[in-house]
């Protein structure tokens, strides 16, 4: 049953947590706003580009700062634009993240181990602290309409995906530790 309403869920956390549907899109509302303001994403009366993409990450992070341009001051506009932008949200997780962070190790590029923060440079990611099941089931009770997309794998993203389906949870952790590490 959910956690706040006792009606019955539509998720459970590895904490055994469950959230109804109503509860959990709050839940991820909230998470988003505190991602924003936790890494310091946005400021008042920037302009935030975005591209449109339409796989499940894409319509998410839309459908976000669609809710966060009515309560903040800020603007959102669609890429490519002429207008000048001061920041660029893109649609990553923990899933894309956890990926990119362990290929770095594993291939020894540690210089680009800056590029998988949760700001780069001009690059922000809204939902750097949700796990693509979230991601998707937020598109799905919601209503948004999205594409369905393979997402490539090789061996090392087979091996960490192998990892998450034994010990949930190991995705989080590699974001985790690596924000520990780096920021
Ligand atoms: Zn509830």
């Amino acid at each position: 049953m959910c956690k706040q309403c006792k009606i019955s869920p539509v998720y459970e956390f590895t904490n055994k947590i469950k959230l109804c549907k109503n509860c959990f899109i709050k839940y991820f509302q909230k998470k988003v706003l505190y991602t924003i303001r936790k890494f310091k994403m946005i400021k008042k009366d920037e302009v935030i580009g975005y591209e449109k993409k339409r796989d499940f990450r894409g319509v998410v992070l839309f459908d976000i700062l669609l809710m966060f341009s009515k309560k903040a001051m800020i603007e959102i506009i669609k890429l490519p634009t002429k207008k000048k932008i001061n920041k660029k949200a893109v649609s990553s997780t923990i899933d894309s993240e956890s990926d990119k962070i362990t290929h770095i190790l594993i291939k020894g590029k540690t210089s680009q181990l800056k590029e998988v923060s949760p700001i780069n440079k001009k690059q922000i990611k809204p939902l750097y602290l949700f796990l693509d099941e979230e991601v998707r089931l937020y598109a799905k009770l919601k209503k948004l309409k999205f594409k369905e997309e393979k997402i490539k794998q090789d061996n090392i993203s087979s091996f960490i995906n192998d990892l998450e389906k034994k010990h949930p949870e190991i995705k989080r952790a590699i974001v985790n530790s690596y924000l520990e590490l780096y920021n």
